[in-house]
């Protein structure tokens, strides 16, 4: 058989350059090598990168830098490519670097509660590596298996554990960044916290690859929990469920996680990898965790499950071991990408209300699934009212990707109109850029413009993301996106 050699492209100047620091092998340039670097998990819009180069520590990445500025070509740093609003998808033309490779666990000190990791580090491995310790990383986006901290910091990562625990800014201790002009900087503690002086640390964490590349990361572990108990409430009426969820916090039980599906997306779930059974229909389940103390769990579960009752629960049961917690949790956690199971293609939104506000945004949410004639799933990390709406939709058929795209930022409306957020885990990106119009005026976002220029004066580093650019418009064409300048 004969089969075509492939014909080598040779490396353009800029290319050559990036060869030049870290080695031919750590490049990519060739368009068919691009094509999976197009776009990260939000697939909506694409772009077709320069390169994209596979740096080992923060001296290349500080030299690339250098070398991309010199020529005025734009980069981003890119995790594993999990994001859900395009923060690693390029326009076209930037290069990315990425920091998988970097994916060392440097040092641990249980004594101290607190590991440093490389920002290629994927999340759920932290965990693996000190549970036979009895420690644990808390931040668990449903990602975690493939996810980095570096991608997490960048995007403030939240998880369902996060209710009780807080989300990734609360676990950071310190970070080693490389700015965009080059210099190599370490930002936060070396074992004092709350130093005097700005929260460096805070700005950092959830600027999106905005204002630095994170290349090593403090991270603060906790002790495993002495007791955890897990209840699953079924519900005929989302109402009822929604209810239950505000009548539980204010009853002052904070539980380690608080979730809740609604019934389509219960049909995904159900038929995806990890079935658990729940009954097809119902309207919404929550899944409550709570964990501490052991000596005081039985007396929150008891106050669970009474509340759970008082709200018109149809069933209500407490895993009876680890296995069956385990099961549950692996289904909830399969939940966005168990949409593919029922729908060739969806656009998970992800906006924050207050609690209490819940069954009015989902009676509006479900009012604009009618509009735009396409079925809205609902996943909610419910305790902090966070919300997932999944909008199903068919990308080949002609008009579903921009109705879809519609009906995402009617959502999020929805959200910001009740004085809630346009995202609460999954950041702006490009997706939600023209959205944080929703909530911040012009002099808000002038005045958040003005601290990124003090990092990224030449807005080199990953431009266009997070705030509305003048000049560029990105337009959606049947899930891909073309751009203007
Ligand atoms: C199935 C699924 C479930 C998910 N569930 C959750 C969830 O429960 N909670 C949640 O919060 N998110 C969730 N996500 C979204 C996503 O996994 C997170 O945003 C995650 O933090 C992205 O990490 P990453 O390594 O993939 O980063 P990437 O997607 O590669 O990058 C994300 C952003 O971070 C920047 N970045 C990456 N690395 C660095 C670095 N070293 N320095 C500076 N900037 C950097 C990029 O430029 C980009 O802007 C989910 C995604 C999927 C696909």
């Amino acid at each position: 058989m004969f089969v075509k050699k492939r014909k080598k492209q040779k490396p353009d100047a800029v290319v050559q350059q990036l060869i030049n620091v870290v080695g031919e092998s750590e490049v990519l340039y060739l368009k068919e090598d691009l094509i999976s670097y197009e776009c990260d998990g939000y697939t909506m819009s694409k772009g077709m990168p320069r390169a994209v180069v596979f740096v080992n520590n923060a001296k290349q990445v500080s030299e690339i830098v250098k070398r991309l500025n010199k020529e005025k070509i734009p980069y981003i740093a890119r995790g594993a490519g999990t994001g859900l609003s395009g923060g690693a998808t390029p326009f076209g033309g930037e290069v990315l670097i990425s920091l998988v490779r970097m994916k060392k666990m440097l040092h641990v000190d249980l004594e101290n509660r607190k590991a440093v990791v490389e920002p290629g580090y994927v999340n759920l491995k932290l965990t693996q590596s000190i549970s036979d310790k009895g420690y644990y990383y808390a931040p668990d986006p449903s990602s975690q298996y493939a996810c980095t901290i570096g991608g997490n910091v960048a995007e403030n990562a939240g998880g369902a554990h996060c209710l009780k625990y807080g989300v990734t800014t609360n676990h950071i201790l310190g970070l080693e960044i490389v700015l965009p002009s080059g210099e190599i900087v370490e930002i936060g503690e070396e074992g004092v916290p709350d130093r005097p002086g700005y929260d460096l640390l805070g700005l950092l964490t959830g600027s999106e690859g905005t204002l630095g590349i994170v290349t090593k990361i403090t991270v603060k572990v906790l002790k495993n929990p002495e007791g955890k108990k897990t209840v699953l409430a079924y519900y005929d009426d989302i109402n009822d469920a929604s209810q239950a969820v505000s009548e539980i916090i204010s009853a002052g039980i904070i539980p380690a996680a608080l979730e809740m599906m609604d019934s389509i997306a219960i049909e995904g779930v159900e038929s995806a990898a990890y079935p658990v059974g729940h009954p097809r229909d119902i309207a919404a389940f929550l899944l409550i965790e709570v964990d501490g103390i052991a000596a005081g769990i039985d007396a929150q579960i008891d106050e669970i499950l009474t509340v759970c009752k008082r709200n018109n629960v149809r069933e209500v049961k407490v895993a009876k071991d680890e296995a069956e917690r385990g099961l549950w949790w692996a289904n909830r956690k399969m939940g966005f990408g168990a949409m593919g199971a029922i729908s060739p293609d969806y656009l998970v939104q992800d906006g924050v209300i207050p609690r209490t506000r819940l069954p009015e945004v989902l009676a509006r949410i479900s009012e604009i699934s009618k509009k735009y004639e396409l079925r809205i799933a609902n996943i909610f990390h419910a305790g902090d009212g966070n919300l997932h709406p999944l909008i199903l939709f068919d990308a080949s058929i002609p008009g579903q990707s921009e109705r879809a795209s519609k009906a995402g930022s009617e959502c999020l409306k929805a959200c910001a109109d009740v004085g809630g957020s346009i995202t609460g885990e999954h950041g702006v990106g490009i997706e939600k850029s023209a959205e944080m119009r929703f909530i911040f005026s012009d002099e808000e976002m002038a005045a958040q413009t003005d601290i990124r220029a003090v990092f990224n004066p030449e807005n080199l580093l990953n431009p266009g993301k997070l705030f509305p650019s003048p000049g560029r418009c990105v337009e959606v064409k049947q899930g891909t996106v073309g751009t203007g300048t």
